[in-house]
């Protein structure tokens, strides 16, 4: 498989030949289709399998140039994973013929700055930490109600560092058809009554 059967707008495959991306990685194979196709999906694979791709592509392939609310919220648990997918994001964005809004917000950084700039735009696209996100919904800054759309990133890892209850407080926020995208290295039990609650039919990937 290359990702011209992908179908992706010129300006992702642009993007993907700055980064030297030849073919896609076994996830990117599997998860791309399943999230262009809107189903919730459940990503079992480790970091360094490709997973940010997999999602961000089909995401980027998605957003709606026109739509000014948030389309898109990732959760990942730590600042430094959050640095990476937005870096990652960025990347794609400079390729996009029409620049698309994506913040990241992580813990310890400027939160009313944040929520001075939430009342002026909503970014397209979210991606942070669970508490800092929660927190800007939580202070009427951020407005999630619109997107259908939300990855969460390094699931069992989420649940151990104690930010499961974050998420699911994020979650409770957004509109009835959601499309959830999760991502996780193992599926410990304690992260099944969030899955089930979210997700009615999920696919499942092992990769
Ligand atoms: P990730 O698992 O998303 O953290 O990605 C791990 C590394 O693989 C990152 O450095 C990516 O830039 C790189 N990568 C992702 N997809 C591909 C691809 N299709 N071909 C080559 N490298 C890739």
């Amino acid at each position: 498989e290359t990702f011209a059967d992908f179908h992706f707008q010129p300006f992702l495959m642009e993007a993907l030949k700055d980064l030297h991306f030849v073919k896609p990685t076994p996830v990117q194979e599997k998860v791309i289709p399943i999230v262009l196709a809107n189903k919730s999906v459940v990503g079992q694979s480790q970091t360094g399998s490709g997973k940010t791709h997999a999602f961000l592509l089909p995401i980027f392939e998605q957003l709606d140039a026109e739509d000014q609310n948030v389309q898109v919220v990732i959760t990942t648990p730590s600042r430094e994973l959050a640095y990476q997918i937005y870096n990652a994001a960025k990347q794609l964005n400079r390729f996009a013929p029409q620049k698309f809004t994506i913040h990241n917000y992580v813990g310890g950084t400027d939160k009313q700055h944040q929520i001075d700039q939430l009342q002026r735009k909503q970014p397209q696209l979210v991606i942070g930490t669970p508490g800092r996100i929660l927190d800007l919904i939580n202070s009427q800054a951020l407005d999630i109600h619109t997107a259908h759309r939300f990855v969460v990133d390094e699931a069992d890892m989420t649940l151990d560092m104690g930010f499961l209850e974050q998420v699911d407080g994020i979650a409770s926020h957004f509109p009835e058809d959601l499309q959830m995208m999760v991502f996780s290295a193992t599926i410990p039990q304690g992260l099944r009554p969030f899955l089930k609650k979210y997700m009615e039919n999920p696919v499942v990937e092992e990769i």
